[in-house]
């Protein structure tokens, strides 16, 4: 028996409307088996090819993404880096105030030695103002001074806590509370030093033993120095020093620093005090109606010693006052003009 015959082709018939006549399409057998073939063969590889395209597509992105990932990675790890550097910076800062703090409080410490050596110099007495400041002053640097030293072990503690990204801002808010502290602190100190320089300028002035300062509130001269008439007598006379007119009980100043070696009284001079200036200068206060100094007494320049007055031979309240150098009376006006 023969196997059925495979057919060696296909016809097909078009048919189409009445009139137009049937079209017959012969189909070969190789076109029946290939065309379907390879219509299949050509979307399989199309959908390969397009797998592959996805497949390669998918890479790229992945490859982008992991690119970008390992970037932000670097800029993270940056910031990071920043971060930690920031923060030891805030802990160094942090110390450098405490430390700048500590050597300012030192400063207001010497500063307040100078304020009561000057006080215990005896010229510039404190004013009840004055010496309420001062003790403010104290009690600001006291607590000034010793705070930087018992905060130096919470410090180490915040620099730890720094390491686990904590306290950064509890120091900076310390670190601007210091900060604060110093600027306080330096503006008491310049609000203070023009008077301490005043004060010391003062002190000096009144250290200075050449005879500079006028010796009484009144600058009326009555008699000069040389030869006069002589009030009493008429007669030309050699008046060895200046007589200024004034009020019994106005005071007497020391006209330079030095050391009192006479308070006496005579019948010519009066109540009459000298004072040695340690440089071959005397200073000599006559017709006085008290002294307030005795022998050996130290005395500042400006400092009262008596009292003008109307003793010895006199013809009315003044002071009569002699400059002598190297024990020889010489004109005082050049000295205390
Ligand atoms: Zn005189």
């Amino acid at each position: 028996m023969r196997a059925a015959r495979i057919p060696q082709g296909l016809t097909l018939l078009v048919l189409r409307e009445s009139k137009v006549p049937v079209k017959q399409l012969y189909v070969p057998k190789p076109v029946l088996v290939y065309v379907p073939f390879a219509a299949v063969l050509s979307i399989s590889s199309l959908i390969i090819s397009l797998h592959l395209r996805s497949a390669d597509r998918i890479a790229g992105l992945q490859q982008e993404l992991a690119d970008q990932q390992l970037a932000m990675e670097a800029v993270v790890s940056d910031k990071d880096e920043a971060l930690r550097r920031l923060r030891s910076q805030v802990v160094s800062l942090a110390a450098e105030t405490r430390q700048v703090q500590g050597r300012l409080a030192e400063v207001s410490g010497l500063q307040e030695q100078l304020e009561s050596f000057l006080a215990d110099s005896g010229l510039s007495e404190p004013s009840p103002e004055e010496e309420s400041e001062a003790s403010t002053a104290s009690l600001k640097s006291a607590s000034l001074g010793w705070s930087p030293g018992l905060a130096a072990g919470g410090e180490f503690i915040a620099a730890y806590q720094l390491e686990a990204g904590q306290g950064t801002e509890a120091l900076l808010d310390e670190t601007q509370d210091d900060l604060e502290a110093i600027n306080e602190l330096i503006d008491h100190m310049k609000a203070q030093i023009p008077a301490q320089l005043d004060k010391a300028q003062a002190r000096l002035e009144a250290l200075s033993s050449t005879p500079s300062l006028w010796p009484t509130p009144s600058r009326s001269l009555t008699s000069s120095f040389g030869y006069r008439s002589d009030p009493f007598t008429g007669k030309s006379a050699f008046h060895a020093g200046i007589d200024i007119g004034g009020h019994t009980g106005d005071p007497v100043y020391a006209a330079a620093a030095g050391v009192v070696t006479s308070v006496q009284r005579d019948g010519s001079r009066g109540n009459f005090i000298v004072i040695q200036h340690g440089n071959s200068l005397e200073t000599w206060y006559m017709h006085l109606s008290a002294s307030v100094v005795k022998q050996g007494d130290n005395v500042l320049k400006g400092q009262i010693i008596g009292k003008l007055g109307n003793t010895g031979r006199s013809t009315g309240p003044h002071l009569h006052f002699q400059v002598m150098k190297r024990h020889e009376p010489v004109n005082p006006l050049p000295y205390i003009q």
